[in-house]
Protein backbone atom coordinates (compact mmCIF):
# COMPACT_ATOMS: atom_id res chain seq x y z
CA UNK A 1 0.00 0.00 0.00
CA UNK A 2 1.44 3.18 -0.75
CA UNK A 3 0.19 7.20 -0.63
CA UNK A 4 1.42 10.42 -2.66
CA UNK A 5 1.49 11.91 1.26
CA UNK A 6 1.18 10.78 4.49
CA UNK A 7 0.04 13.40 6.91
CA UNK A 8 0.63 12.22 10.88
CA UNK A 9 -1.86 14.06 13.43
CA UNK A 10 -5.41 14.68 13.20
CA UNK A 11 -5.23 18.47 14.85
CA UNK A 12 -6.65 21.68 12.57
CA UNK A 13 -2.69 21.53 11.13
CA UNK A 14 -3.10 18.08 9.80
CA UNK A 15 -6.75 17.99 8.92
CA UNK A 16 -6.87 20.62 7.05
CA UNK A 17 -3.07 19.89 5.11
CA UNK A 18 -5.02 16.74 4.47
CA UNK A 19 -7.69 18.56 2.63
CA UNK A 20 -5.93 20.39 0.38
CA UNK A 21 -3.74 17.69 -0.81
CA UNK A 22 -6.48 15.72 -1.76
CA UNK A 23 -8.00 18.21 -3.33
CA UNK A 24 -5.38 18.75 -5.22
CA UNK A 25 -6.11 15.37 -6.73
CA UNK A 26 -2.96 13.67 -4.74
CA UNK A 27 -3.85 10.58 -2.51
CA UNK A 28 -3.28 10.96 1.33
CA UNK A 29 -3.55 9.43 4.54
CA UNK A 30 -4.48 11.18 7.46
CA UNK A 31 -3.41 9.38 10.44
CA UNK A 32 -4.11 10.09 14.05
CA UNK A 33 -2.93 8.53 17.55
CA UNK A 34 -6.51 8.94 19.04
CA UNK A 35 -9.22 10.91 18.34
CA UNK A 36 -9.85 13.71 16.07
CA UNK A 37 -8.96 17.13 17.48
CA UNK A 38 -7.41 15.04 21.01
CA UNK A 39 -4.29 17.59 20.79
CA UNK A 40 -3.89 21.40 21.39
CA UNK A 41 -6.87 21.89 19.38
CA UNK A 42 -9.34 20.36 20.93
CA UNK A 43 -8.40 22.43 23.91
CA UNK A 44 -8.01 25.31 22.15
CA UNK A 45 -10.33 29.00 23.10
CA UNK A 46 -9.48 29.53 19.16
CA UNK A 47 -10.01 33.46 19.51
CA UNK A 48 -9.49 34.89 15.92
CA UNK A 49 -7.64 37.96 15.35
CA UNK A 50 -5.86 39.34 13.29
CA UNK A 51 -3.46 41.37 15.26
CA UNK A 52 -0.07 40.66 14.63
CA UNK A 53 3.46 42.39 14.18
CA UNK A 54 4.60 40.92 10.62
CA UNK A 55 2.83 41.36 7.48
CA UNK A 56 3.22 37.47 6.87
CA UNK A 57 0.67 36.59 10.26
CA UNK A 58 -1.41 39.51 9.73
CA UNK A 59 -1.82 38.23 5.84
CA UNK A 60 -2.34 34.98 6.86
CA UNK A 61 -4.84 35.41 9.91
CA UNK A 62 -6.95 37.39 7.43
CA UNK A 63 -6.64 34.96 4.50
CA UNK A 64 -8.40 32.44 7.22
CA UNK A 65 -11.02 34.60 8.24
CA UNK A 66 -11.77 34.56 4.74
CA UNK A 67 -11.75 30.57 4.25
CA UNK A 68 -13.60 30.07 8.08
CA UNK A 69 -15.95 32.10 6.59
CA UNK A 70 -16.69 29.95 3.33
CA UNK A 71 -16.55 26.86 5.18
CA UNK A 72 -19.79 25.94 4.68
CA UNK A 73 -20.02 26.29 0.99
CA UNK A 74 -16.41 24.77 0.38
CA UNK A 75 -16.25 21.93 2.76
CA UNK A 76 -19.84 21.48 3.70
CA UNK A 77 -20.18 22.18 7.25
CA UNK A 78 -19.70 25.29 9.67
CA UNK A 79 -16.23 25.74 11.14
CA UNK A 80 -18.40 27.65 13.86
CA UNK A 81 -16.87 30.96 12.92
CA UNK A 82 -18.18 33.77 15.25
CA UNK A 83 -17.66 37.52 14.02
CA UNK A 84 -18.46 39.29 16.81
CA UNK A 85 -15.29 41.43 17.15
CA UNK A 86 -11.86 41.43 18.89
CA UNK A 87 -10.40 43.79 20.97
CA UNK A 88 -6.83 44.33 22.42
CA UNK A 89 -6.49 45.97 25.42
CA UNK A 90 -3.43 47.81 25.80
CA UNK A 91 -0.95 48.30 28.47
CA UNK A 92 1.31 51.84 27.88
CA UNK A 93 4.09 49.81 27.24
CA UNK A 94 2.44 48.68 24.62
CA UNK A 95 1.06 51.37 22.51
CA UNK A 96 3.78 52.61 20.58
CA UNK A 97 4.28 48.68 18.94
CA UNK A 98 0.60 48.00 18.80
CA UNK A 99 0.38 52.08 16.38
CA UNK A 100 3.09 50.60 14.06
CA UNK A 101 1.19 47.20 13.72
CA UNK A 102 -2.25 49.11 12.83
CA UNK A 103 -0.25 50.58 10.35
CA UNK A 104 1.04 47.99 8.78
CA UNK A 105 -2.27 45.73 8.98
CA UNK A 106 -4.51 48.38 7.57
CA UNK A 107 -1.64 48.27 4.52
CA UNK A 108 -2.41 44.60 3.90
CA UNK A 109 -6.28 45.48 3.80
CA UNK A 110 -6.92 44.40 8.07
CA UNK A 111 -10.07 46.27 9.27
CA UNK A 112 -8.93 47.58 12.30
CA UNK A 113 -8.26 50.90 13.85
CA UNK A 114 -7.35 52.34 17.34
CA UNK A 115 -10.40 52.93 18.97
CA UNK A 116 -11.15 56.89 19.59
CA UNK A 117 -11.25 57.69 23.33
CA UNK A 118 -14.13 59.33 22.64
CA UNK A 119 -15.78 55.54 21.60
CA UNK A 120 -14.37 54.19 24.58
CA UNK A 121 -17.94 54.53 26.39
CA UNK A 122 -19.37 52.80 24.22
CA UNK A 123 -17.59 49.45 25.24
CA UNK A 124 -19.86 49.49 28.38
CA UNK A 125 -18.29 46.48 29.81
CA UNK A 126 -14.93 47.85 30.24
CA UNK A 127 -13.42 50.11 33.40
CA UNK A 128 -10.81 51.97 30.63
CA UNK A 129 -8.66 53.50 33.95
CA UNK A 130 -4.83 52.67 33.55
CA UNK A 131 -5.67 51.37 29.99
CA UNK A 132 -3.67 53.24 27.11
CA UNK A 133 -5.44 52.15 24.02
CA UNK A 134 -7.84 49.84 22.35
CA UNK A 135 -7.55 48.29 19.39
CA UNK A 136 -10.38 47.51 17.44
CA UNK A 137 -10.90 44.70 14.83
CA UNK A 138 -14.18 43.84 13.90
CA UNK A 139 -13.75 40.89 11.90
CA UNK A 140 -12.10 39.28 14.79
CA UNK A 141 -13.88 36.82 16.58
CA UNK A 142 -13.78 32.96 17.34
CA UNK A 143 -14.05 29.70 15.90
CA UNK A 144 -15.21 26.30 17.34
CA UNK A 145 -11.76 24.09 17.13
CA UNK A 146 -14.19 20.56 17.00
CA UNK A 147 -15.84 21.87 14.31
CA UNK A 148 -13.20 23.09 11.93
CA UNK A 149 -10.98 19.80 12.27
CA UNK A 150 -14.58 17.92 11.54
CA UNK A 151 -15.24 20.01 8.83
CA UNK A 152 -12.13 19.80 7.22
CA UNK A 153 -11.99 16.02 7.61
CA UNK A 154 -15.75 15.32 6.57
CA UNK A 155 -14.85 17.13 2.94
CA UNK A 156 -11.40 15.01 3.04
CA UNK A 157 -13.25 12.17 3.27
CA UNK A 158 -15.78 12.77 0.74
CA UNK A 159 -12.87 14.04 -1.39
CA UNK A 160 -11.73 10.56 -1.52
CA UNK A 161 -9.14 10.82 1.21
CA UNK A 162 -8.25 7.90 3.63
CA UNK A 163 -8.70 8.87 7.46
CA UNK A 164 -7.32 6.15 10.72
CA UNK A 165 -8.03 7.21 14.02
CA UNK A 166 -6.60 5.75 17.02
CA UNK A 167 -3.82 4.33 14.82
CA UNK A 168 -0.49 5.88 15.89
CA UNK A 169 2.44 6.19 13.27
CA UNK A 170 5.20 4.67 15.49
CA UNK A 171 8.68 6.32 13.38
CA UNK A 172 9.40 7.45 9.96
CA UNK A 173 11.36 5.19 7.60
CA UNK A 174 14.25 7.19 6.29
CA UNK A 175 16.24 5.76 2.96
CA UNK A 176 19.64 8.30 2.90
CA UNK A 177 18.68 11.52 2.59
CA UNK A 178 14.92 11.02 1.81
CA UNK A 179 11.50 10.21 4.33
CA UNK A 180 9.89 7.12 2.50
CA UNK A 181 7.13 6.84 4.82
CA UNK A 182 5.76 5.78 8.19
CA UNK A 183 5.52 2.49 11.13
CA UNK A 184 2.28 2.00 12.32
CA UNK A 185 1.33 -1.12 14.07
CA UNK A 186 0.02 -3.03 11.14
CA UNK A 187 2.85 -2.36 8.87
CA UNK A 188 5.41 0.09 7.04
CA UNK A 189 3.17 2.02 4.95
CA UNK A 190 4.97 4.12 1.70
CA UNK A 191 4.34 8.00 1.08
CA UNK A 192 6.33 10.08 -1.70
CA UNK A 193 5.81 12.86 1.17
CA UNK A 194 5.09 12.70 5.36
CA UNK A 195 3.56 15.91 6.59
CA UNK A 196 4.74 16.12 10.20
CA UNK A 197 1.60 18.05 12.01
CA UNK A 198 1.99 15.83 15.47
CA UNK A 199 1.99 19.10 17.50
CA UNK A 200 3.59 18.71 20.62
CA UNK A 201 4.33 14.94 19.88
CA UNK A 202 6.41 16.11 16.34
CA UNK A 203 9.75 16.48 18.04
CA UNK A 204 9.70 12.80 18.84
CA UNK A 205 8.24 11.55 15.51
CA UNK A 206 10.66 13.85 13.68
CA UNK A 207 13.72 12.02 15.72
CA UNK A 208 12.66 8.87 14.72
CA UNK A 209 13.92 9.15 11.20
CA UNK A 210 17.12 11.48 12.72
CA UNK A 211 15.64 14.77 11.96
CA UNK A 212 16.21 17.54 14.39
CA UNK A 213 13.12 19.15 15.34
CA UNK A 214 13.84 22.03 18.41
CA UNK A 215 10.81 22.76 20.30
CA UNK A 216 9.11 23.10 23.88
CA UNK A 217 6.55 21.35 25.00
CA UNK A 218 4.41 23.73 27.98
CA UNK A 219 1.09 23.14 29.74
CA UNK A 220 -1.15 25.65 29.15
CA UNK A 221 -4.10 25.91 31.96
CA UNK A 222 -7.40 27.68 30.74
CA UNK A 223 -10.58 28.48 32.98
CA UNK A 224 -14.76 28.66 32.00
CA UNK A 225 -16.34 31.49 34.17
CA UNK A 226 -19.81 32.09 33.73
CA UNK A 227 -20.32 35.99 35.18
CA UNK A 228 -23.09 36.38 37.70
CA UNK A 229 -25.46 38.88 35.15
CA UNK A 230 -26.40 42.41 35.90
CA UNK A 231 -23.74 44.38 34.59
CA UNK A 232 -22.65 44.55 30.62
CA UNK A 233 -19.68 41.84 29.53
CA UNK A 234 -17.99 41.58 26.34
CA UNK A 235 -19.58 40.62 23.11
CA UNK A 236 -16.26 39.74 21.21
CA UNK A 237 -13.00 38.36 22.39
CA UNK A 238 -10.95 39.91 24.56
CA UNK A 239 -7.15 40.62 24.73
CA UNK A 240 -6.35 42.33 28.19
CA UNK A 241 -3.38 42.96 27.49
CA UNK A 242 -2.74 44.90 31.01
CA UNK A 243 -4.05 42.53 33.19
CA UNK A 244 -2.68 39.98 30.91
CA UNK A 245 -5.29 37.41 30.41
CA UNK A 246 -7.26 36.74 26.88
CA UNK A 247 -11.17 35.95 26.75
CA UNK A 248 -13.47 34.17 24.64
CA UNK A 249 -17.29 34.29 24.61
CA UNK A 250 -19.04 30.30 24.36
CA UNK A 251 -22.43 32.11 24.98
CA UNK A 252 -25.35 32.72 27.95
CA UNK A 253 -22.79 34.83 29.98
CA UNK A 254 -19.81 32.04 29.86
CA UNK A 255 -16.27 32.68 28.75
CA UNK A 256 -12.80 30.58 27.91
CA UNK A 257 -10.48 32.64 30.27
CA UNK A 258 -6.33 32.19 30.01
CA UNK A 259 -3.40 34.03 31.26
CA UNK A 260 -1.76 35.93 28.43
CA UNK A 261 1.91 36.89 28.05
CA UNK A 262 4.05 37.95 30.40
CA UNK A 263 3.43 35.02 31.82
CA UNK A 264 5.93 31.79 33.80
CA UNK A 265 5.87 28.59 30.72
CA UNK A 266 5.85 24.66 32.73
CA UNK A 267 7.86 22.89 30.05
CA UNK A 268 6.25 19.51 30.74
CA UNK A 269 6.42 16.04 28.69
CA UNK A 270 3.77 15.72 26.41
CA UNK A 271 3.25 11.90 26.95
CA UNK A 272 2.93 12.46 30.84
CA UNK A 273 1.69 15.79 32.46
CA UNK A 274 -0.98 16.93 34.77
CA UNK A 275 -4.51 17.68 32.95
CA UNK A 276 -6.28 19.22 35.49
CA UNK A 277 -5.46 23.38 36.49
CA UNK A 278 -3.83 24.32 39.56
CA UNK A 279 -5.41 26.33 42.21
CA UNK A 280 -2.84 28.40 42.34
CA UNK A 281 -3.76 29.61 38.97
CA UNK A 282 -7.44 29.32 39.26
CA UNK A 283 -6.73 32.43 41.49
CA UNK A 284 -4.07 34.32 40.36
CA UNK A 285 -6.88 33.90 36.88
CA UNK A 286 -9.82 35.40 39.51
CA UNK A 287 -7.68 37.82 40.72
CA UNK A 288 -7.45 39.23 37.83
CA UNK A 289 -11.07 39.18 36.43
CA UNK A 290 -12.38 42.08 37.14
CA UNK A 291 -9.79 44.81 37.39
CA UNK A 292 -11.07 46.22 34.01
CA UNK A 293 -14.22 43.59 33.24
CA UNK A 294 -16.49 44.47 36.49
CA UNK A 295 -18.78 42.41 34.89
CA UNK A 296 -16.64 39.25 36.16
CA UNK A 297 -16.80 40.62 39.94
CA UNK A 298 -18.04 37.09 41.41
CA UNK A 299 -18.12 35.01 38.65
CA UNK A 300 -18.58 31.61 39.05
CA UNK A 301 -15.86 29.02 38.04
CA UNK A 302 -17.47 26.56 35.87
CA UNK A 303 -14.30 24.36 34.16
CA UNK A 304 -10.55 24.49 34.47
CA UNK A 305 -8.25 22.18 32.61
CA UNK A 306 -4.59 22.20 30.91
CA UNK A 307 -3.22 21.23 27.81
CA UNK A 308 -0.32 21.79 25.36
CA UNK A 309 1.68 24.27 23.49
CA UNK A 310 4.07 23.00 21.03
CA UNK A 311 6.35 26.22 21.03
CA UNK A 312 8.70 26.75 18.03
CA UNK A 313 12.22 28.65 18.68
CA UNK A 314 10.85 31.96 17.42
CA UNK A 315 6.82 31.41 18.67
CA UNK A 316 6.26 31.27 14.73
CA UNK A 317 5.34 27.58 13.08
CA UNK A 318 7.77 25.40 11.69
CA UNK A 319 6.17 25.02 7.97
CA UNK A 320 7.62 23.36 4.86
CA UNK A 321 10.05 21.22 3.36
CA UNK A 322 13.87 21.01 4.49
CA UNK A 323 16.95 21.71 2.60
CA UNK A 324 19.03 18.65 3.35
CA UNK A 325 15.65 15.75 3.81
CA UNK A 326 13.60 15.10 1.16
CA UNK A 327 10.17 13.86 1.39
CA UNK A 328 9.31 15.29 4.59
CA UNK A 329 7.48 18.23 5.66
CA UNK A 330 6.95 20.06 8.57
CA UNK A 331 3.79 21.95 9.87
CA UNK A 332 4.22 21.79 13.76
CA UNK A 333 5.13 24.44 16.71
CA UNK A 334 2.25 26.97 16.51
CA UNK A 335 3.19 28.04 19.42
CA UNK A 336 -0.21 29.03 21.40
CA UNK A 337 -1.74 31.23 18.59
CA UNK A 338 -1.72 28.42 15.81
CA UNK A 339 -5.24 27.98 15.59
CA UNK A 340 -6.41 30.76 13.69
CA UNK A 341 -3.46 30.59 11.33
CA UNK A 342 -3.89 27.14 10.44
CA UNK A 343 -6.24 27.11 7.69
CA UNK A 344 -4.15 29.62 5.48
CA UNK A 345 -0.72 27.90 6.48
CA UNK A 346 -2.33 24.72 5.13
CA UNK A 347 -3.40 25.73 2.04
CA UNK A 348 0.18 27.48 1.25
CA UNK A 349 1.21 24.09 2.13
CA UNK A 350 -0.26 22.51 -0.06
CA UNK A 351 0.09 24.56 -2.84
CA UNK A 352 3.88 24.80 -2.44
CA UNK A 353 4.12 20.58 -1.89
CA UNK A 354 2.12 19.78 -5.02
CA UNK A 355 3.42 22.45 -7.44
CA UNK A 356 6.89 23.43 -5.51
CA UNK A 357 5.53 27.48 -5.26
CA UNK A 358 5.34 29.35 -2.66
CA UNK A 359 5.65 33.16 -1.80
CA UNK A 360 8.97 34.43 -0.60
CA UNK A 361 7.92 35.46 3.32
CA UNK A 362 6.01 32.07 3.64
CA UNK A 363 9.11 30.20 2.43
CA UNK A 364 10.73 31.55 5.98
CA UNK A 365 8.50 29.42 7.91
CA UNK A 366 10.64 26.30 6.64
CA UNK A 367 12.67 25.10 9.96
CA UNK A 368 15.48 25.60 8.12
CA UNK A 369 15.76 29.22 9.34
CA UNK A 370 16.70 27.57 12.62
CA UNK A 371 19.64 26.55 11.00
CA UNK A 372 20.27 29.78 9.46
CA UNK A 373 19.42 31.51 12.32
CA UNK A 374 16.72 33.62 10.57
CA UNK A 375 14.19 33.85 13.31
CA UNK A 376 11.59 35.92 13.35
CA UNK A 377 11.31 38.58 16.12
CA UNK A 378 7.72 39.86 17.01
CA UNK A 379 7.07 43.08 18.87
CA UNK A 380 5.02 41.46 21.93
CA UNK A 381 6.56 38.94 22.70
CA UNK A 382 5.58 35.03 23.43
CA UNK A 383 2.66 33.80 21.32
CA UNK A 384 1.34 37.51 20.66
CA UNK A 385 3.41 36.96 17.92
C1 LIG B 1 -5.37 26.01 25.95
C2 LIG B 1 -5.02 26.52 24.56
C3 LIG B 1 -5.56 27.72 24.11
C4 LIG B 1 -5.26 28.16 22.82
N1 LIG B 1 -5.85 29.31 22.35
C5 LIG B 1 -5.65 29.70 21.07
C6 LIG B 1 -6.35 30.81 20.54
O1 LIG B 1 -7.14 31.45 21.23
N2 LIG B 1 -6.14 31.13 19.21
C7 LIG B 1 -5.28 30.44 18.43
O2 LIG B 1 -5.12 30.79 17.26
N3 LIG B 1 -4.57 29.39 18.93
C8 LIG B 1 -4.75 29.00 20.21
N4 LIG B 1 -4.07 27.94 20.72
C9 LIG B 1 -3.08 27.27 19.86
C10 LIG B 1 -3.72 26.36 18.88
O3 LIG B 1 -4.86 25.74 19.43
C11 LIG B 1 -2.71 25.33 18.42
O4 LIG B 1 -1.56 26.00 17.90
C12 LIG B 1 -3.26 24.46 17.32
O5 LIG B 1 -4.56 23.98 17.63
C13 LIG B 1 -2.33 23.29 17.11
O6 LIG B 1 -2.90 22.43 16.16
P1 LIG B 1 -2.05 21.22 15.57
O7 LIG B 1 -2.94 20.50 14.65
O8 LIG B 1 -0.76 21.75 15.03
O9 LIG B 1 -1.65 20.35 16.85
P2 LIG B 1 -2.58 19.41 17.76
O10 LIG B 1 -3.97 19.93 17.87
O11 LIG B 1 -1.83 19.16 19.02
O12 LIG B 1 -2.69 18.10 16.91
C14 LIG B 1 -1.65 17.15 16.83
C15 LIG B 1 -2.33 15.81 16.67
O13 LIG B 1 -1.35 14.86 16.32
C16 LIG B 1 -1.70 13.62 16.94
N5 LIG B 1 -0.49 12.83 16.99
C17 LIG B 1 0.64 13.09 17.69
N6 LIG B 1 1.57 12.15 17.49
C18 LIG B 1 1.02 11.25 16.63
C19 LIG B 1 1.47 10.05 16.05
N7 LIG B 1 2.71 9.60 16.32
N8 LIG B 1 0.64 9.36 15.24
C20 LIG B 1 -0.61 9.83 14.97
N9 LIG B 1 -1.10 10.96 15.50
C21 LIG B 1 -0.30 11.67 16.31
C22 LIG B 1 -2.23 14.06 18.30
O14 LIG B 1 -3.04 13.08 18.90
C23 LIG B 1 -2.99 15.33 17.96
O15 LIG B 1 -4.37 15.10 17.70
C24 LIG B 1 -4.37 27.44 21.99
C25 LIG B 1 -3.83 26.23 22.44
C26 LIG B 1 -4.16 25.77 23.72
C27 LIG B 1 -3.58 24.47 24.18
Amino acid sequence: MSFDYIVVGGGISGAATAYYLQKSGAKVLLMEKGDLASGGTGKSAAIVRQHYSTPLMARLAKRSIDIFEAMPSELGASGGFAKVGYHLLLSPAMLDAAKANIEMQRQIGVRTSLLPNAEWSKLDWLNPEGVAGIVNEPDGGYADPVASVEAYVGAFERAGGTLRKKAACRALTRAGNRVTGIVTDDGDIAAGGVVNAAGPWARYLAESAGVALEMRTVREQDTVWAARGGHPIPTGSVSNGVDAIYLRPLGDGRFIIGRGFPKDYDDVDPYNYKTNADDAFVADVQSRLDKHLPGFAGAKLIASYASLYDVSADWYSYVGPRADIAGYFDFSGGSGHGFKIAPAMAQELAAWMTTGKVASDFAGLSYDRVKAGKLFKGSYGGNRG
